[in-house]
Order: structure tokens, then sequence, then C-alpha cells
């Protein structure tokens, strides 16, 4: 695996680098720091009270003369036990007046008085650092005892611990083996967590790496082909990236179907356009032709010829005025809230209106219209004017597709709570592969359209639509040259 600098992985190890780095400089520059100021509280401690004895031993100062001799011999003795010492006598204002430093190496004339009390005070948090002589700017550790003559301060001894030895953390680092090994252990420890840190960030993003490739293979794909995630399934311990992966995978299938049923809304609605101007058009047309003829020929035309011209021209004339009823009732009943009104009615004697309406046109076609209804009429629950208008569509198909001779049944079934109506005939049949078709909009077994005789192609798909209101379904059993039987239920309302 390559480490990208724009990966995630990649990111992720360069911030572990920093953070690593800055842990690895600022812990070098606290330990060295502390290990300065440790040795110095040490060295102190150790030494606090050098100026005390060295005072109580020598006769350092005899009223106000210095007592060179006594000086000299303790700077001796002190630079033999430890030449990084440098004493100073100072007078009671803090003005150096001997020391024990190489000469011209001394810079100051006056050390301040103030880390000087602090000490004498004692209780004070050590190190406490007082004015180094040798440097304007720098401070050092010490130890001061007073010197007294006759009981009146005289001055202090001043003595300058551990010289320029800890001037430096670098110089206190170079000097220290242990502090090197330690640095070496902890530099070594830094880089040992760096590399399991880079190998748990391979880790860690090998879900969104997956994530990431799956969704670009779902970009090439023109969004057609949902996302797929092998082994991403929900668990209770499934993390922020299990459940990212979960809903984006969710999503694409929804994003897909959806896509597809743009497609599929959006080329239906270019077929119902041009089937509705087509269907428009045809009668439109003919209307056009016979009443020309009518006007044209005026007298000349036979007064039966005349009569049978207007009489086609008005048939056209309402099969136009049906396709704009169908198609108007068609988009009332698809909005979001079409117009109903539920309430409990006898399937039955609906059914019963329903027969007797087209007793009539069956007769005149030569077809036997039959009922077949149980005794009990129990109730339904439903939109009276919408569940009647689902009957008169399946009857009017059954005798629009049934040559004389043939026969209707509707028939009413109760049981499970419901009660069933069957529209059976003995009509010509469906072919098999035409059924799932029939209920779309303006699908027509013949595709050939504008016999004012046939329909427009919207009365499946209303029935449909009603029962669909209805939360019932439409149900079609045909065979060709036998029969087609049309069936739905409504639920009793007690
Ligand atoms: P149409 O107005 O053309 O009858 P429908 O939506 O009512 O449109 O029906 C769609 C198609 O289903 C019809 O064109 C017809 O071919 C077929 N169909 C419907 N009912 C029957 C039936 N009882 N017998 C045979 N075919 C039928």
């Amino acid at each position: 695996m390559t480490l990208a600098p724009r990966s995630l992985h990649g990111k992720l190890v360069a911030a572990l680098v920093v953070l690593i780095g800055a842990i690895g400089v600022s812990s070098v520059i606290l330990t060295l720091g502390t290990t300065r100021m440790y040795l110095e509280e040490v060295n102190q401690k150790l030494h606090r009270s050098l100026a005390e004895s060295l005072v109580a031993d020598s006769d350092l100062v005899r009223g106000t003369t210095i007592n060179h001799a006594a000086l000299e011999k303790a700077f001796r003795s002190l630079m033999i036990v430890n030449p990084a010492i440098e004493v100073y006598l100072l007078d009671a204002k803090g003005a150096i007046l001997a020391f024990s430093a190489p000469p011209g190496k001394v810079r100051r004339t006056h050390i301040g008085l103030a880390p000087v009390a602090a000490f004498l005070k004692g209780g004070e948090a050590f190190p406490i650092r007082g004015e180094d002589p040798r440097d304007p700017a720098g401070y050092k550790v010490f130890s001061v005892a007073p010197v007294m003559d006759g009981g009146v301060l005289s001055g202090y001894l001043y003595v300058v611990l551990g010289g320029q030895a800890y001037d430096s953390v670098v110089r206190v680092f170079q000097g220290s083996y242990i502090l090197r090994l330690a640095a070496g252990v902890a530099a070594a420890g830094l880089v040992l967590a760096l590399a399991a840190g880079a190998l748990s960030f391979v880790w860690l993003t090998r879900r969104p790496r997956r994530l990431s490739a799956a969704l670009e293979a779902f970009k090439k794909s023109d969004f057609q082909e949902p996302l797929r995630l092998e082994g991403w399934r929900p668990s209770p311990h499934g993390d922020e990236v299990d459940n990212l992966g979960l809903t984006v995978e969710s999503m694409s299938r929804r994003m897909v179907r959806q896509i597809a049923q743009l497609r599929q809304a959006d080329s239906a609605r270019r077929d119902m356009v041009a089937n509705i101007s087509h269907d428009l058009r045809t009668p439109l047309t003919s209307l056009q032709g016979y009443l020309e003829t009518v006007l044209m020929k005026g007298g000349d035309l036979a007064p039966e010829r005349r009569e049978h011209y207007i009489e086609l021209a008005l048939k056209h004339c309402q099969r136009l005025g049906q396709l704009t009823e169908e198609l108007f009732e068609l988009a009332k009943l698809e909005s979001d809230r079409p117009p109903m009104h539920i309430e409990s009615f006898s399937l039955e004697e609906l059914a019963q209106d329903v027969v007797q309406k087209f007793r009539l046109e069956a007769e005149k076609r030569g077809i036997t219209l039959d009922m077949q209804i149980p005794g009990d009429a129990s109730a339904v629950a439903g939109d009276i004017a919408l569940i009647e208008r689902v009957l008169e569509n399946l009857i009017e198909n059954a005798l629009r597709y049934t040559p004389a001779g043939g026969r209707i049944c509707v028939s009413l079934i109760h049981g499970d709570g419901q009660v069933a109506a069957q529209i059976t005939d003995t009509g010509r049949g469906i072919e098999h592969a035409e059924l799932p078709h029939i209920f779309e909009r303006f699908y027509r077994v013949e595709k050939a359209r504008g016999d004012a005789a046939e329909g427009a192609g919207l009365g499946l798909a209303i029935v449909r639509r009603i029962l669909q209101l209805h939360d019932s379904a439409i149900e079609v059993e045909s065979e060709p040259g036998v029969g087609t039987s049309f069936r739905f239920a409504l639920p009793a309302s007690g």
C-alpha cells in the first residue's frame, strides 16, 4: 500500500509524525530543563552550609580590613576540593571586595542582595539563583553566609556553586551518559510508536477506502449499479463508519430505483402525450371530414346519407367527449388527494343497479347478462360512486369484447371478512403475454386506434386506480377464445 499524501491514511500518518515530533521535542526540552534544575537544586542543597562553615572556620574580616591570608587559604583549600567553586567576599551592600576566580574574568562589581536575603531566610524553594559575577546577565546557584564582626554585619561570603558546568542544557546532556541513553531509548520508542500508528491507520482506514472505491464504482456505473459492500452488515458492534457504509448503500439502492422510476415516468409521460394527441386527432379529423362533406355537398346529398354523416360526426364527438372525461377522471384519481367518500353500502344492490343499466345494451348485442348473488346482503366499505365506475367499466369491457351469443355473469362471493365481485364473460379472451399490460394507461391489445366503437384504453387503468385507493387489487384470469374473468374484493363493513 502506497502512502499517497492526499489519502486519508497519508494525512493521518503526517499528523502522527507532527504529533510524535512535537511530543519528542517538548519532552527533550522538558527533561533537560528539569534535569538541569534538579542538578542545581541538589548542588545547592548539598553546599547549603558551605559558606557558613567557611566563615566559621576562618577569620576573614577583622573590623574594616580583610584578612587576606585567611581568605587566600580558604580559596586555595576550596579550589583543591572543587575547582568549579568560586568564592567572593562582599561588603554589606553587595560590592565585591575579593574573589577566588582568575583575574579578568569577573565582570560585575556588585551582587544583588535579594537572592542572598532569600537564601538566608531559608524555606524558599531551591534552587535559588543569584547573580553570576562572571556574567553580567547570568545567574547561578550559590551558598552564602553573613560575615560578622563583633556582632555587626560587615559583609557576606558568596560562594558560586558548580562554576560553568551546568550553564547550558546541551552541555548537561553531552556530559551525561545516562541522559544520552535515556534519550536514545525514548527516540526508539517514539519511532516504534510512529510505525505502530502508521500500521494501525492502514487497518483503520480500510473501510473508508473500501467505501470510497465502491462510491467511485457507483459513479462510474452512471448511478445505475447500486453500491455493494460485501460483508458490511448491521451489527450492534458497528461504529460510525459501519453506519455510514450501510446508509450510503441503502441510499444508493434508493437512488438507482428512483432514477429508474424517473426514466420510466418520463417515457410514460412522452407516450401518454403521443397517445392523447393521437386519440384526440383521429376522431377530430373524422368529425371534420364528415361535417365538411355535409357542408360542401349541401342539397346534393340524399337526406339518409346526410343523416348518416351527421350521426357519424356525432359518434366521434361523443368519443372525444368520453376520452376527455376519462382523462380528467384518471388525472383526478391520480392526484395526491383524490376526492373520496368512504361509506357503508350494499354491493349487491349496487351491482344489481349497474347490471340493470346495461341490460338493454346486452340485449341489443345478443349477449346474456346474468347475476349470481348470495342471499345475505352484507355491506361493504368504500366510495359508492367510484365502485359503481369500476363495475361499469368491467361490464362495458365484457360487452365490448364478447361476441353475440355470449354470456356475461356478475357474481358476488362472501368470505374472509370481505365481499368479492367477479365479472366473467365468454368473450374473445386476452393473450397471456398481454395480461400484465392491460391495466396500463392507453394500453389496448389491438393497436389500431380510432374506431369510434373502441374504448380509449383508460377503462382498466381507472379501475385499478380506484381499487388501489380502496387498498384493494384487481385480478384477472383469461383464456384466449374462451373468456375473461375480473375479480376484486372490498372489506365487509359489519
Ligand atoms: P379499452 O378502452 O380499450 O377497453 P381498457 O383499459 O378498458 O381499454 O382495456 C384494455 C385492453 O384490455 C382492451 O383494449 C382489451 O384488449 C383488453 N380487455 C379488457 N377487458 C377485456 C375483456 N373482458 N375481454 C377481452 N379483452 C379485454
